[in-house]
């Protein structure tokens, strides 16, 4: 007699937004045949300028996907430094030598967001053992639940179009909707506790043979009370990433975008004239650093961006939306194989919130204040982080130890499996 196989706890997630977050969670759970929808409210794969570069732990979650070899294919090889540069003078005051890690297999993965999602998306389609099933033009704008199964709302079609109106229902229902999240709001409404910022964001992509004959390499943040940003190499072929803030708040678009030649000037090296640089996309922002009450409602669950948020400096929004789903899929694939109950969700909802408001928040909030509200002349002195690393300096091996330790923004889920 053949052995009858054991009852799963559940059948299917629906995963709400097909960003990094949606796509990956979407690719981890099938890789332990777990089936899922994803339903994306555009007809395409987001192309805006934002992430750039993922931390060490992100680094370890995305070879755990298998994505790793095709990021590092399309990325750029060498990102030798980071440092910080006074924009007065554009003078290096303290920075970081990556190089140290340049052959380790876990250094910072450095690749744009719209190149990165797109290898997901095709990593889903082919190595998602035909589990994962992506709908674009399916806007969310709604959800529900009962004891037995949770559901979304959806306006399918074209934007314009005549929508058709579908419910899809699942065990689970997982909010990947970034931070305009309508899974966040069907539950919480407009609360969201945190701040937004004043400023706008302007990011673009340059082509300026300046930066290289003035000796800059890897990422450069820039302090300034006025000009503040970060100028960082982005892509193959000399492609760079131009961020700043424009502080002025209540601006158009057309109105930031007039005022940029002028921060350009300040911020870039050589204080070029716009006819010397070339920029070939420009996105702008508002910014907020913000976090739910609560990451899990009964059968719905939320994670990365429709969760929380943080400002951009030191690339914590991605790397935090990496480990929320790497830990929620470690959770998922847990209590679908009964090596945990489904309390493990619980964890899930409670320890990265923690993470988040204990460590990306305060970090990332230092980040910015460390561009925009510092001293420039004094900062040396009064910023622990820039005299640390100006303490490692020179020194590759403690240098080495810093970059490649364990962060305590990421956690192991598997350590609360059940015991064979
Ligand atoms: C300028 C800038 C620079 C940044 N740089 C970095 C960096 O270097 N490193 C880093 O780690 N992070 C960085 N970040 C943050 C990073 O981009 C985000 O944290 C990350 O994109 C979050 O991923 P996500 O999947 O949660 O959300 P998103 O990327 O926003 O994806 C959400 C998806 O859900 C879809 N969606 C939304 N609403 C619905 C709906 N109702 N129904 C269906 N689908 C829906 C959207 O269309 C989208 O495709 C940066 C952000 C900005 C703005």
């Amino acid at each position: 007699m053949g052995s009858v196989e054991q009852r799963k706890p559940f059948e299917k997630i629906i995963i709400v937004g097909a960003g990094p977050a949606g796509l990956l969670l979407a690719l981890l759970l099938s890789q332990h045949n777990i089936p899922s929808l994803v339903l994306e409210s555009w007809d395409r794969l987001d192309e805006r300028l934002r992430a750039t570069q993922y931390g060490v732990p992100a680094t370890r979650i995305f070879r755990k996907a298998g994505l790793l070899d095709d990021f590092r294919e399309a990325s750029i090889t060498s990102f030798p430094s980071i440092c910080w540069r006074r924009v007065s003078d554009h003078q290096r005051l303290a920075g970081i030598d990556l190089s140290v890690v340049r052959d380790h297999p876990d250094r910072m993965t450095i690749l744009p967001l719209n190149e990165m999602i797109k290898i997901m998306y095709k990593h889903c389609l082919e190595n998602g053992n035909g589990l994962i099933d992506i709908r674009f033009n399916h806007k969310v704008v709604g959800t529900g639940q009962d004891e037995n199964s949770a559901w979304v709302d959806v306006e399918a079609g074209a934007e314009g179009e005549v929508n058709e109106k579908k419910r899809f229902s699942a065990d689970y229902v997982v909010g990947c909707d970034g931070g305009s999240s309508t899974v966040r709001k069907s539950l919480f409404g407009r609360e969201w506790p945190g701040q937004t910022f004043d400023f706008r964001l302007l990011v673009q992509n340059v082509w300026y043979d300046g930066f290289e004959k003035h000796g800059w390499d890897g990422g450069n943040y820039m302090i300034d009370r006025d000009y503040w940003g970060l100028i960082a190499k982005r892509g193959k072929g000399g492609l760079w990433r131009v961020t700043y803030g424009d502080n002025l708040p209540g601006l158009t678009d057309d109105e930031y975008l007039a005022r940029r030649d002028t921060a350009f000037k300040k911020l870039l090296p050589g204080h070029p004239d716009p006819g010397q640089y070339k920029i070939t996309q420009t996105d702008q922002f508002r910014i907020h650093n913000r976090c739910v009450e609560k990451m899990r409602v009964g059968r719905i669950l939320l994670a990365a961006d429709a969760a929380h948020v943080c400002n951009p400096f030191g690339g914590y929004g991605c790397m935090t939306a990496v480990l929320d789903v790497g830990g929620l899929a470690d959770c998922l694939i847990g209590f679908y194989e009964g090596k945990a109950d489904e309390s493990i969700l619980d964890l899930y909802a409670d320890i990265r919130r923690e993470k988040f408001l204990k460590y990306v928040d305060a970090r990332s909030m230092k980040n910015l204040n460390r561009i925009m509200n510092t001293d420039p002349d004094t900062a040396l002195e009064t910023d622990p982080f820039l005299r640390l690393l100006k303490g490692l300096e020179g020194n590759a091996e403690a240098t080495r130890a810093f970059l490649l330790k364990y962060s305590s923004i990421e956690y192991d889920f598997t350590q609360h499996y059940k015991q064979p």
